[in-house]
């Protein structure tokens, strides 16, 4: 009896949300500011994955939970590149994304930036030596800003976006 209420207790807690700790408050609204103060309050980005393994996607899908909440900041993802404000890209750069990186830049909606987000694209993740990888340099970026990680933490990948806007 007395394991079954403890299994219950246990069960409770584990369905808590965590709680959103000073840090990230401080995070959220100095996002929240600096997208005001440089995108007229909406951030568009558009994400092109050209060959991860997945967890960078999975980091980046996290800041648009409950919890993390980028929506309410003014970060929004859109499904075309003419509409966004910054292309992120994650993964290395494989032969069969090469065309699609490339177009997706042409399209990009002036003046295209690109972050790019985690190891691969440095080439120094674990993906590095993937065989049908080229090199991300082969697209004429005219500048890439960078967050790095393996994958990077979503409160990484805040504080990145902060730093590169801040840049702006
Ligand atoms: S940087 Fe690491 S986590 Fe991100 S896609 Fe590459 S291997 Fe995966």
């Amino acid at each position: 009896m007395l394991k079954l209420l403890q299994n219950e207790i246990n069960r409770k807690k584990a369905m808590r949300p965590p709680i959103v700790d000073e840090e990230l408050l401080r995070l959220q609204r100095t996002i929240k500011n600096a997208i005001k103060s440089k995108y007229d309050s909406s951030l568009k980005l558009y994400i092109v994955d050209s060959g991860s393994c997945g967890a960078c996607e999975l980091e980046l899908q996290t800041l648009f939970n409950p919890f993390y909440n980028l929506s309410k900041q003014g970060v929004e993802v859109v499904y075309t590149p003419k509409e966004a404000d910054i292309m992120l890209i994650t993964g290395t750069l494989t032969e069969n994304m090469y065309e699609s990186v490339e177009q997706a830049y042409r399209e990009l909606k002036k003046p295209k930036k690109v972050i790019t987000i985690g190891d691969c694209p440095l080439m120094e993740s674990p993906l590095r030596k993937t065989f049908s990888m080229t090199d991300i340099k082969r697209v004429s970026f005219s500048s890439v800003y960078h967050i790095s990680g393996c994958p990077p933490e979503p409160r990484g990948i805040i504080k990145g976006l902060i730093k590169y806007i801040e840049t702006v």
